[in-house]
C-alpha cells in the first residue's frame, strides 16, 4: 500500500519571516483538516531554519530544493548536506527540471548529488521529466529510461526505500498545462516499468511516484485517483493555504 505523498515546491518564494509564518499555518491547517498523507514543504535554503523552527512537533517534513555534490571545500555559493543535517533537514529535492534548465544540471551530476543524500541517509525526490519538443518527438520513454537509469545508477536495492520519483513533464510545469490523469499515469506506469527492470517487481510496486505540473484543487482528485500516481509535487499551487490545502486533503 502507497501512502499519498503530496509535496510543495516553494522555488524561490517566500522569505524566511513570511515561510515561516505560512508554515505555521499549514501546520495547522493539516492538523485541523485530518488530512492523512505524507506531506512536506520544499524551501530555498535561508528558510530552512525558520521554516523547520515552525513546523516542529508536525508531521511536515522540511526539505531543501537542491544541495551540492560535496560535502564541503572550494564551492563558493555552494550548500552541502552535512549543513542540511545540520540545520535537522533530511530530504531533498533533486534534478528539478529548472535545476537542469537554467543551472545546466546534467543526469551525471543530478546521479552525484542522489548518491552523495543517499550516503547523508537523506531522502531524497529525484524529479524526472520530458520537454514538449521531446514529447512531441517521441522521446518520452528515452528521456524517462535516461534520467532514470543514470540518474539512479549505484543506488542500492534497499537504499531505494529512500527514493521518491516525481514525474513533471516539463511542459506543464508553471504554465497551467497539466498531463491528463491518463497521461500521467501511462507515464508513472512506464517509470514503474524502468524501475522493477532495474531493481525488482517488488521495489517499483512500493515506489510513489509524485505527478507534477499544474496540480490544483480543480485537478488532484482525478490525479490521484490513477492507479500509479501517489502523489504530487506542487509548485504555484503551494504558495497559498487556499490553494495547497484542498490538495493536501483531496481524500478527505
Ligand atoms: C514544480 O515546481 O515542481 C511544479 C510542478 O510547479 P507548478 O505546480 O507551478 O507547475
Amino acid at each position: 500500500m502507497r501512502r499519498p505523498y503530496i509535496a510543495g515546491n516553494w522555488k524561490m518564494n517566500m522569505t524566511p519571516s513570511e515561510g515561516a509564518k505560512f508554515a505555521k499555518e499549514l501546520a495547522e491547517a493539516y492538523k485541523a483538516a485530518g488530512a492523512d498523507c505524507k506531506i512536506m514543504i520544499g524551501c530555498p535554503y535561508v528558510d530552512l531554519p525558520a521554516v523547520a523552527e515552525a513546523v516542529k512537533g508536525s508531521d511536515i517534513i522540511v526539505a531543501a530544493q537542491n544541495m551540492a555534490n560535496h560535502t564541503s571545500g572550494a564551492y563558493t555559493g555552494e550548500v552541502s548536506p552535512l549543513m542540511l543535517k545540520d540545520l535537522g533537514i533530511k530530504t531533498v529535492i533533486l534534478g528539478h527540471s529548472e535545476r537542469r534548465q537554467y543551472y545546466g544540471e546534467t543526469d551525471e551530476i543530478i546521479n552525484s548529488k542522489v548518491l552523495l543524500a543517499i550516503a547523508e541517509e537523506m531522502d531524497v525526490d529525484l524529479c524526472v521529466g520530458e520537454t514538449l519538443e521531446e514529447r512531441e518527438g517521441g522521446k518520452l520513454e528515452e528521456v524517462l529510461t535516461r534520467q532514470l537509469e543514470v540518474g539512479l545508477k549505484g543506488v542500492s536495492a534497499d537504499d531505494m526505500a529512500r527514493i521518491t520519483i516525481a514525474y513533471e513533464p516539463v511542459w506543464a510545469i508553471g504554465t497551467g498545462k497539466t498531463a491528463t490523469p491518463e497521461d500521467a499515469d501511462s507515464a508513472h506506469a512506464f517509470i514503474r516499468s524502468v524501475v522493477e527492470r532495474l531493481y525488482s517487481k517488488d521495489i517499483a510496486e512500493n515506489l510513489i511516484i509524485q505527478y507534477g505540473g499544474s496540480v490544483k484543487a480543480s485537478n488532484v482528485k482525478a490525479l490521484m485517483a490513477k492507479e500509479n500516481i501517489d502523489g504530487a509535487l506542487v509548485g504555484g499551487a503551494s504558495l497559498s493555504l487556499e490553494q495547497f490545502m484542498p490538495i493536501v486533503a483531496f481524500n478527505k
